[in-house]
């Protein structure tokens, strides 16, 4: 299937061409052509298969043909970070089309809030906006909704979980009832659906397979005591080049200390919910850009978030939920590229690893560690804790000999040829990109590959 069979206005197929979009994804093939017929959708679709121009595009389609004046488009979005990287992504799809949005976030100074206010208050045709932001300006009363076509709320999810439910529907109270409304989720619990039954519509429901990592990651895991970790991360860290790496630790207490113990030996900033939004914006751009190579993080950045050619994800702690494992492994391979996802699982987290396993229903393949760390537990034996296998993890017990051969040297290892992931090296970015020039280059270099 091609683009051309949606019959996009010219100036939308041109913003199209000029991201280097050429083929659909799963999700757009099915969305697209449901939202352009008006229908409300329930979708189930975690990133990196599309998710975003699945519901921009129609969208944009839609609107470049009406003549109401106003806000057009509301787009309600967990964080502020995905909030402006969906604004960044109807920025290039929209470049010719002159139709303008603006995200709406906390965080920021006295100035943000009044551009803010402004731009909402002068009719920006869509509004990309984290809920609680939305709510306070909306407080203010001079916001109006009247010409709304489309809502869409995109990671549901994570909203509910987050808390916004009540936000949500206090702000749909300002929406006018006629609308098409679209709800984008990573999972559909039964919360979810209870949710969507009080604000769409007959909806059409699509869903695209939850639980599977994409095609382009390579995943290994180590077998690791607790104070294996540091050196383990330091010794992948060293053997090989890589230019975009994110951590992921489980609180972010712990960030903090191993970006301590890292920042002795290598260029990495940590990122968690403690900094300012200037702070975080700060990192983001010098990441985006790859001047900033390695990242350690909470969950905080497992969603959502867009950066091109993430060579290396390591879950430097198994992450809690496996649907997190989803989410921080989808970082990287983004749009059917390639990278590598290490998570490293000490003897509590056994149970949590088996459960990854068995949602993305793949095997992951061990990798012994190098000599000088030694072996780690054994973990193998370990049973589900869905599958009912019970018994406790034998805490503190010695190793029992797994991996039975544990002689290979580091640079034997798999997850060294991530080092070739990206044959792109240094990119020269400019410091401050504009949406446009980030999206524009970025998507030629997709074509050019
Ligand atoms: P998302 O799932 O929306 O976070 O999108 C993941 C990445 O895929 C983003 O960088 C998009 O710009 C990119 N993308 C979305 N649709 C396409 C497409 N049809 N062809 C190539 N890249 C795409």
């Amino acid at each position: 299937m091609t683009f051309s069979e949606f019959n996009f206005v010219s100036e939308l197929q041109e913003g199209l061409d000029a991201m280097g979009f050429e083929k659909p994804t799963p999700i757009q093939e099915q969305a697209i052509p449901l939202i352009l017929q008006g229908k409300d959708l329930i979708a189930t679709a975690q990133t990196g298969t599309g998710k975003t121009a699945a519901f921009i595009l129609p969208v944009l389609n839609q609107i470049s043909q009406s003549q109401k004046k106003g806000v057009k488009v509301l787009i309600i979005a967990p964080t502020r970070e995905l909030a402006i990287q969906i604004d960044q992504q109807i920025q290039g799809l929209a470049y010719f089309l002159g139709i303008s949005s603006i995200p709406i976030y906390g965080g920021g100074d006295g100035n943000t809030w009044e551009q803010q206010r402004k731009a909402l208050e002068l009719g920006a045709e869509i509004v990309v906006a984290t809920p609680g932001r939305l709510i306070a300006l909306l407080a203010g009363g001079k916001v109006k909704f009247d010409a709304l076509e489309h809502l869409i709320l995109d990671e549901a999810d994570r909203m509910l979980d987050m808390g916004f439910s009540e936000d949500i529907l206090t702000i749909i109270q300002h929406l006018p009832k006629k609308r098409q409304t679209l709800l984008f989720s990573a999972t559909m619990p039964s919360k979810i659906r209870k949710f969507s039954q009080q604000i769409l519509q007959d909806p059409e429901q699509i869903s695209i397979a939850l639980g599977k990592t994409a095609k382009g990651v390579s995943q290994y895991v180590y077998h690791v005591y607790d104070n294996q970790k540091e050196e383990l991360v330091r010794q992948i860290l060293r053997s090989q080049d890589l230019q975009a790496v994110i951590i992921f630790c489980s609180t972010k207490d712990k960030v903090k200390s191993l970006f301590k113990t890292l920042r002795k030996e290598f260029q990495v900033e940590a990122f968690h919910a403690d900094l300012d939004q200037s702070e975080r914006e700060q990192i983001m751009s010098s990441f985006k850009n790859k001047s900033l190579k390695i990242l350690v993080a909470t969950d905080i950045l497992s969603r959502g978030i867009d950066v091109e050619d993430i060579e290396m994800v390591i879950n430097f702690d198994t992450p809690n939920d496996p649907e997190d494992y989803v989410h921080r492994v989808g970082r990287t391979a983004r749009a059917e590229k390639k990278g590598k996802a290490v998570t490293f699982v000490n003897e509590k987290d056994r149970y949590k690893y088996r459960d990854i396993e068995n949602l993305i229903g793949l095997e992951i393949e061990v990798v012994p560690n190098p000599e000088d760390i030694g072996q780690g537990p054994d973990l193998k034996s370990a049973p589900s804790r869905k599958s009912g296998g019970g018994g406790k993890p034998k805490g503190g017990g010695k190793p029992k000999g797994y991996p039975k051969k544990s002689k290979r040297k580091f640079r034997d290892n798999p997850s060294q040829a991530v080092g070739n992931a990206s044959s792109e090296g240094e990119r020269k970015e400019p410091e401050n990109p504009s949406p446009q020039d980030g999206k524009f280059r970025k998507r030629k270099n997709i074509k050019g590959e």
